[in-house]
């Protein structure tokens, strides 16, 4: 990582981020992303060659949203987690269900890393509270749920018990699973998905059946930064 960034990270941080580049053998480079919109938090991109963290601002750095992203990065490259895709070998595209992908494998990705985050930076519990309380107040507002809403909630509800289980948002998020008949299957989501968090490929084929999500349109991504190379396993194709 360049010397600018590296020297503003605490002990931890700078700890983890060595020890990625170590086994990966390529320094983790930090960019700029356009800041026009909103300035969003920290982000990372992720390739056969390396990975990036993206910031807005030189000046916007905060060691615990570096720590989180370095997790992020070390999942994939080090511990060679893959990530879940659009599949190459559909021929249309549909931008819609590629980013719901990419946000459903960020979300997979946030139960196993947030409790890392948080029993290293125990304030970060306050951020991702907020973050909850948002989101479920949000949901909250809604008169129906489609199925994307049935999704989302599912899967914070997951977030909820797994990772903030004292979370005061608890109850909120229990009474409108109830107020949409939706109990049942956000009992068996979580209990189903639980014990497959150690193995991707059987949790993301989990993932999908009870999501109903298309399985024929989704891969898993692999990524071997030694050789520079990556391959698709389609989810169809997988046990
Ligand atoms: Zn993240």
């Amino acid at each position: 990582m360049q010397k600018e960034y590296f020297n503003r990270l605490g002990k931890i941080t700078k700890n983890l981020c060595l020890e990625i580049e170590e086994k990966i053998q390529i320094s983790i480079n930090v960019s700029l992303k356009d800041a026009e919109g909103t300035k969003t938090n920290l982000s990372c991109n992720i390739h056969e060659n390396g990975a990036d963290i993206q910031t807005f601002s030189p000046e916007h750095f905060p060691d615990d949203s570096v720590f989180h992203e370095l997790l992020h990065i070390k999942r994939i490259l080090v511990e060679k987690i893959p990530k879940l895709v659009f599949s190459q070998l559909v021929d249309e595209s549909d931008h819609k269900i590629e980013t719901a992908f990419t946000k459903q494998d960020n979300a997979f990705e946030h139960l196993i890393i947030i409790p890392q985050e948080i029993s290293t930076f125990p304030e970060r519990l306050h951020y991702w509270e907020g973050i909850m309380e948002r989101e479920w107040s949000d949901i909250h507002s809604k008169e129906k749920v489609d199925q994307n809403i049935t999704q989302f909630i599912l899967v914070q509800w997951v977030f909820l018990k797994q990772v903030l289980a004292e979370s005061p948002c608890l109850e909120l998020a229990r009474s409108i699973i109830n107020k949409h008949g939706l109990t049942n299957q956000s009992n068996e989501f979580f209990d189903g998905l639980i014990p497959l968090l150690g193995n991707k490929e059987k949790a993301m084929l989990f993932w999908f059946e009870k999501l109903g999500n298309p399985k024929k349109l989704a891969a898993l991504k692999y990524f071997d930064v030694l050789t520079g190379n990556s391959h698709e396993v389609p989810l169809c194709q997988m046990q």
